[in-house]
C-alpha cells in the first residue's frame, strides 16, 4: 500500500486546524487484519533501509513522536522499530529536565541526544514540551531562572522560530526530521485508562497525574494546535496520525518511515581501485595463512 501516510501529514501550517483530523480515521486500512499484513511487510523493508542507511553512514534520520498519555508511543516505537538492527537505532525518551538541563538552554538536552549520522533516533517526546506541558503550565517556565525580560507573551512565537531554525540547522547538516503527532481522542484516553485500572496486568502502567492532566485536555490540544501551525515545514513535516485504532496508528508512521528512508535511496558504498586492491591483498594474506613460506630458489 504505497504513500498510506500522505493523507495525515500536514504541508502547510497556515490553516491548520486539529478539528479537521479525525482520531479513529483508518486512513486505506480497512481491517485490523490488513494492518497486520501491512505490518509485517514493513519489518523486512525497513531492516534492508535501516541496514543500508548504517552502510552508507551519511544520513540520519530522526523521528520525532508527541502525543497526550496514553496515546500508545510506547508500543508504537516498539511495534515499527521491532525489526531494525538495535546497533542503529537510537531511543530517548525526555522526562521532565534535571536541575543541570534546566540551567541550559532548552535545545541543549535535545542537542546532544541527537542520531548520529546512519542512525535512525527515536525522540519519545521532545524539545516539543518545551511549548506543550510548559506553555500549558506556566509555573514550569518559572523553573528555567530564564532573564524576566525575555519572558513576555512573545515567548512561544520565539521558540516555535528557534525550533525550526534548529530544525533547518539540522536538514542542512544531513539529519532528516519527521514529526508524528498521535491523535487520540478524550474518550478513547478515558477508555485506556479505565483498562489500565481494570487489568492487573497494565496497573503499572496508570498513574493519577495522567488523569489530572487530563483536566487541561482543551488546553493541550489548544497548543498543539498552534505548535504543529507553527512548525511544519516542506523538510521537517508533521503527522497527525489517528491513534484511536493503535493497528492503524502503527501502519500509518510504518508506512511514513519506509517511504522517508526510500526517498534517501541508501546503498552499499561501492568500492574504489584501491580498496579492491586492498582488499585483494587482504584476501592472499588469509589464503597463505597457515601455509609454508615459498621457498626462494
Ligand atoms: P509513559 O507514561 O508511557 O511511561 P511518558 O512519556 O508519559 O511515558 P512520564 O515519565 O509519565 O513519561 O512523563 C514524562 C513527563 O515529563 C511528561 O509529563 C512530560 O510532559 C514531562 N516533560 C517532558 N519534557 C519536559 C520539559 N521540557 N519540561 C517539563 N516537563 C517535561
Ligand atoms: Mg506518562
Amino acid at each position: 500500500m504505497s504513500k498510506l501516510a500522505d493523507a495525515f501529514k500536514v504541508d502547510h501550517g497556515k490553516s491548520f486546524r486539529l478539528k479537521d483530523f479525525d482520531s479513529a480515521d483508518t486512513g486505506k486500512i480497512k481491517s485490523k487484519e490488513e494492518a497486520a499484513e501491512i505490518l509485517q511487510n514493513h519489518l523486512a523493508e525497513l531492516a534492508d533501509l535501516q541496514e543500508k542507511l548504517y552502510a552508507q553512514d551519511r544520513w540520519a534520520l530522526l523521528l520525532v513522536f508527541q502525543a497526550m498519555d496514553a496515546a500508545g508511543k510506547d508500543s508504537l516505537i516498539k511495534h515499527v522499530m521491532s525489526g531494525v538492527n538495535p546497533q542503529g537505532c537510537q531511543v530517548h525518551s525526555f522526562k521532565q529536565p534535571s536541575t543541570e538541563e534546566l540551567d541550559h538552554d532548552f535545545l541543549w538536552r535535545a542537542a546532544v541526544r541527537l542520531p548520529e549520522r546512519g542512525r535512525i533516533g527515536i525522540f519519545n517526546r521532545s524539545y516539543y514540551e518545551e511549548v506543550l506541558v510548559v506553555r500549558v503550565h506556566k509555573e514550569l517556565l518559572a523553573k528555567q531562572h530564564l532573564p524576566s525580560e525575555l519572558v513576555d507573551k512573545k515567548i512561544w512565537k520565539c521558540r516555535f522560530e528557534d525550533i525550526c531554525n534548529f530544525e533547518r540547522y539540522l536538514t542542512h547538516n544531513g539529519v532528516v526530521i519527521r514529526k508524528f503527532f498521535l491523535h487520540v481522542s478524550k474518550e478513547e484516553q478515558k477508555r485506556r485508562f479505565l483498562k489500565r485500572i481494570e487489568e492487573p496486568e497494565k496497573n503499572w502502567k496508570f498513574s493519577e497525574a495522567d488523569v489530572h492532566e487530563r483536566q487541561c485536555w482543551d488546553d493541550y490540544m489548544d497548543a498543539y494546535e498552534d505548535m504543529i501551525a507553527h512548525t511544519t515545514t516542506p523538510h521537517a513535516p508533521w503527522y497527525i496520525v489517528p491513534a484511536d485504532h493503535k493497528w492503524a496508528t502503527q501502519a500509518i508512521v510504518g508506512s511514513a518511515v519506509i517511504e522517508t528512508l526510500k526517498e534517501l535511496r541508501p546503498s552499499f558504498p561501492t568500492l574504489d581501485k584501491s580498496r579492491r586492491k586492498e582488499l585483494g591483498t587482504a584476501r592472499i594474506l588469509l589464503e597463505r595463512e597457515g601455509k609454508p613460506p615459498k621457498q626462494k630458489k
